[in-house]
């Protein structure tokens, strides 16, 4: 089973992903440093340090989210991606087959940190919270109203793109 849902645009520095469609992902406390690229690429994706593999099952099942995981014990489950790569690059690649994601599109929508979808905001409002060359190029930005965040459309460096690349298929 797999569940999706609509995302909507959040303004135009924004790339629309390959698809209208946003996979619902739960990613289990082994895997973090995934959870942040599945949300550069656009996936909706919850963490939860304190709960375990199966814990996590559970509240992903009630939210319709398929879980990612390392945890043997749970592989055979029909709703649970089980990745066999010990490296994030093995990792990432894996789950972006899995949910279909497009490598070459940095969404953009959320944040990689905590998940909330992005809202444009007012470039004088980020005026201090960016560097300056940043600000003096660039006329759009969004932000995380969670943890505050900006977000731009060049946020992500060479070694980011390098990163995607070497997992294109
Ligand atoms: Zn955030």
């Amino acid at each position: 089973m797999f569940f999706i849902t609509a995302v909507a645009p959040v303004g135009d520095i924004l790339q629309p992903l390959a698809m209208d469609e946003t996979p619902r992902i739960a990613v289990d406390r082994m895997l973090m440093r995934l959870a942040r690229w599945l949300r550069l690429l656009g996936a909706d994706v919850i963490t939860d340090a304190s709960l375990t593999g199966a814990e996590l099952l559970k509240l992903a099942r009630a939210d319709n989210r398929i879980l990612v995981t390392r945890d043997k014990r749970l592989r055979t489950a029909a709703d649970v991606c089980f990745v066999v790569s010990n490296s994030i690059r093995g990792q990432l690649r894996e789950s972006v087959r899995r949910f279909n994601l497009d490598p070459h599109v940095i969404a953009l929508t959320r944040c990689s940190r905590c998940n909330t979808s992005l809202a444009t905001v007012a470039r004088e409002l980020v005026s201090s919270r960016v560097p300056p060359y940043v600000f003096a190029s660039h006329d759009r930005f969004a932000e995380c109203v969670t943890c505050g965040r900006v977000y731009w459309p060049e946020t992500h460096p060479e070694r980011m793109h390098a990163m995607l690349d070497s997992i294109a298929f």
